[in-house]
């Protein structure tokens, strides 16, 4: 079979032919996989990209991810949360400019307990009803995100990082496991959340059957929303060496990922957009069709340091460079569409 057979039939095919595909393509078959992505967002969304206000609330995080520069034992990591009336203000400039989304992410800060995150998830709700609000908070207990739920909380983005056990113990100290990640997907999705996955692509020690892992994973579990960025070094952590994920890769992979779940929501990432200066646009053009510009606080978007490099862009120009590719900024919530 040649390659572009196998795009042809990529929906049926087996994990053997994946493989190939993902190790053997040239980029004349990524640009016939881009062309079919693009066909299949359109039938499923047509010309409109979504975009979301992404307000990071909190730099503190119990975790250490090794990758992550906002892990525990980073003790240069420059720490901050936001007020409730600054949060509040970020949903206002947000919505000011059109945006009918509202992600709040941050790193697993217990000071962030429900009492004070139903609180702020309540005022945003009653403020905004048209609006939708996604949490990206790490794990949390059922009750927690039943109660978040309860207060107005739409969709929940929780990476699921990598399907396979022994490269999430590689990424991850031994306290964090895989089963206890995938427990919150399921108890999300339960409660009622549009649920997000994902994973970072090139992270360290990831091999192409750990990708086709997470590509069967998606292809169960079939979320809402998949994040897909590049893995980008952070100085300050034990991955400082690690080489960067490459931006072409996860082009391909954001172009797979439409033609396996035609009604997703799939961002082209910060990630992506840090690792190339058209990354952003280039991931609508391998079929993305979510933006989430930076509506944090000015003061603070330089401390939200995940990665190094990170690109910290707001919606300065955004809606023309999305216009110049030919598309259209989607009004409303813009849900996920089920197909
Ligand atoms: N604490 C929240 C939000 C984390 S930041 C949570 O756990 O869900 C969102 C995502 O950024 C993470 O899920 C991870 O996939 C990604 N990320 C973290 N460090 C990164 C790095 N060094 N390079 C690229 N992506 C990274």
């Amino acid at each position: 079979m040649t390659n572009l057979q196998r795009i042809d039939s990529l929906e049926s095919l087996p994990r053997d032919e994946l493989r190939v595909l993902l190790e053997t393509h040239t980029q004349d078959d990524a640009e016939a996989l881009f062309a079919r992505a693009r066909t299949i967002r359109e039938r499923a969304y047509g010309s409109a990209i979504y975009l979301r206000a992404l307000i990071e609330i909190s730099s503190y995080c119990k975790n250490d991810c090794y990758y992550c520069g906002l892990r525990k034992s980073n003790g240069k990591a420059q720490r901050y949360r936001l007020s409730k009336d600054e949060i509040l203000a970020c949903c206002e400039e947000g919505y000011a400019q059109g945006l009918r989304t509202f992600v709040l992410q941050g790193g697993e800060d217990p000071w962030f307990n429900d009492e004070r995150l139903c609180d702020i998830v309540g005022a945003i709700r009653k403020r905004w009803p048209d609006c939708a609000i996604t949490l990206s908070l790490g794990e949390r207990g059922r009750e927690s995100y039943a109660a978040l739920f309860a207060a107005g909380a739409n969709r929940y983005l929780l990476r699921h990082e990598t399907a396979n056990e022994s490269h999430y113990k590689l990424l991850h100290p031994s306290e964090m496991q895989l089963s206890a990640r995938l427990l919150c997907l399921r108890d999300l999705r339960e409660i009622g959340y549009q649920v997000g996955c994902g994973f970072m692509v090139g992270s360290p020690g990831q091999s192409v059957d750990y990708l086709l892992d997470d590509l069967d994973f998606l292809r169960a579990f079939r979320p809402e929303m998949v994040g897909i960025g590049p893995f980008l070094p952070h100085g300050d952590t034990p991955f400082a060496n690690e080489p960067p994920g490459s931006p072409e890769l996860t082009l391909f992979l954001l172009g797979l990922v439409r033609v396996l779940l035609p009604g997703a929501l799939l961002p082209a990432t910060t990630a992506l957009g840090s690792s190339m200066q058209d990354g952003r646009e280039r991931g609508l053009l391998a079929g993305a069709n979510v933006i989430m510009p930076n509506l944090s606080p000015a003061h603070v978007r330089g401390k939200y340091a995940i990665y190094d490099g990170k690109d910290t862009r707001g919606m300065e120009g955004l809606c023309g460079r999305i216009e110049a590719l030919g598309l259209e900024i989607g009004t409303g919530r813009g849900d996920a569409v089920r197909l």
